[in-house]
């Protein structure tokens, strides 16, 4: 008799978004007159930027004629994309990455669910509390995370950094050993970033314990501050112990277009058995297996919609884009200050993390801000116990919206 995967079945059920849906349409159904504005989405709204738009059509028509149609892709990327995103993502702020070095992808979410599977199965993770979920859950699909507590909502076999008030949400060295950290900034859901000299020294204890860093740099385009890293690549040693995770979705609206790629220098490596004995061996190599086994590579077209991204007039338009968020961001962060509410987040990210007045709990500030105010948000407990008492807001709906909202929440 077939048998299922057990460890999938350990997953406690994902409530968060499905929750947040059904709460949303019972009060819609009992309120149909209410306007409901939804602050809770981590999608964009903004359509992609002409220069995008234009070159999916011309490699749509390139389609269309056997001289220049396309068929499976390089399994790691086109070369016209993989150059252009180790020249102006790296190597233009001084990162020493090669195009060779990067592999590209369907995105960031698949990226950082499967970058798992080249690693040993007793690897110790280590994670931050709240956290994008996808790092937890691909690991216990791994069955690399022990067992839950429903009751701390923890795992037995995860080392936790809790991100709070007091390190100003940024995780600090953990007591014990992991083998693989996870580490997003700027971070969502707290919007909170790292400053070059603190990453530094997670680069140099990763290196000093041969711990591997996956750094996951989504949210990089929302940089403004001058002293916050854009990649982890820009710390002195990285190379030796860190793999990064892009993507296109939040800088470039790719979010339904799906484009992203990790990044693995050769440096990367480790002593390991293999059929010709004891050597070092280039995490860069399993990866690239890896990708041929199991990817047969990002659509041309799509990769041609990247390749634009980094042309003068894409990223002029990007960079409108980004703009136009991070003014619903300030809206939010300033409107919320001004309501007398603690927040953080909202300056170099489209997120805004606030702690619920009263002590009030993720969820009951969910319901008294959607009955009081008619605005959804999404509640910070969900992405973590160190989240409870928080609440998420994001900067991707339109300006209309947001000011309403903001204003709606100014009126309590
Ligand atoms: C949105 C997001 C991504 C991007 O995922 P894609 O699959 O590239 O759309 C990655 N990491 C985090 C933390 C995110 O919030």
């Amino acid at each position: 008799m077939f048998k299922l995967n057990e460890d999938y079945l350990k997953l406690p059920g994902s409530y968060l978004f499905s929750n947040i849906a059904k709460k949303v349409s019972a009060y819609q159904a009992e309120h149909p007159e209410k306007e409901i504005i939804r602050l809770g989405i981590g999608d964009v709204t903004q359509p992609l930027c002409p220069a995008v738009i234009d070159a999916l059509h011309k490699a749509v028509d390139e389609m269309a004629s056997a001289e220049t149609f396309h068929g499976y892709a390089p399994d790691l990327g086109y070369e016209f994309l993989r150059s252009a995103m180790a020249q102006n993502d790296f190597q233009a702020r001084g990162c020493d990455i090669a195009a060779d070095e990067i592999f590209i992808s369907d995105g960031a979410k698949s990226d950082s669910a499967n970058i798992q599977e080249i690693f040993d199965k007793n690897c110790k993770i280590a994670v931050c509390d709240p956290v994008y979920p996808v790092y937890v859950d691909s690991n216990v699909m791994a069955g690399r995370t022990g067992e839950y507590n429903f009751d701390t909502e923890v795992w037995s076999n995860v080392i936790y950094m809790p991100c709070t008030a007091e390190n100003g949400f940024a995780p600090e060295l953990p007591a014990e050993i992991p083998d693989l950290i996870y580490l997003c900034f700027p971070n969502n859901p707290t919007g909170a970033t790292i400053s070059k000299e603190k990453l530094q020294e997670w680069v140099d204890y990763a290196n000093k314990v041969g711990a591997v860093i996956i750094y996951d740099a989504a949210y990089e385009a929302y940089i403004s501050d001058s002293d916050v890293p854009h990649s982890v690549f820009e710390c002195e040693g990285a190379r030796t112990c860190a793999i990064e995770l892009r993507s296109f979705s939040k800088n470039a609206g790719f979010t339904g277009t799906r484009l992203g790629a990790t990044v693995i220098p050769h440096d990367l490596k480790v002593k390991t058995n293999t059929y010709d004995g004891y050597k070092d061996v280039e995490v860069h190599s399993l990866w690239a297996r890896r990708h041929g086994t199991k990817y047969n590579g990002a659509p041309y077209i799509i990769q041609k919609a990247g390749e634009a991204v980094y042309s003068a007039e894409g990223q002029k338009q990007i960079k409108e884009q980004v703009a136009y968020y991070m003014k619903n961001a300030s809206y939010i962060l300033e409107g919320l200050k001004e309501a007398g509410y603690t927040v953080s987040g909202g300056k170099n990210a489209p997120y805004i993390w606030l702690r619920t007045p009263d002590n009030m709990t993720s969820w009951e500030f969910f319901d008294y801000l959607l009955d009081k105010a008619g605005v959804v948000g999404t509640p910070g407990s969900g992405f973590g116990p160190s989240g409870e008492h928080y609440f998420r807001l994001t900067a991707f709906g339109s300006y209309e919206n947001t000011v309403k909202a903001v204003d709606r929440i100014k009126a309590l």
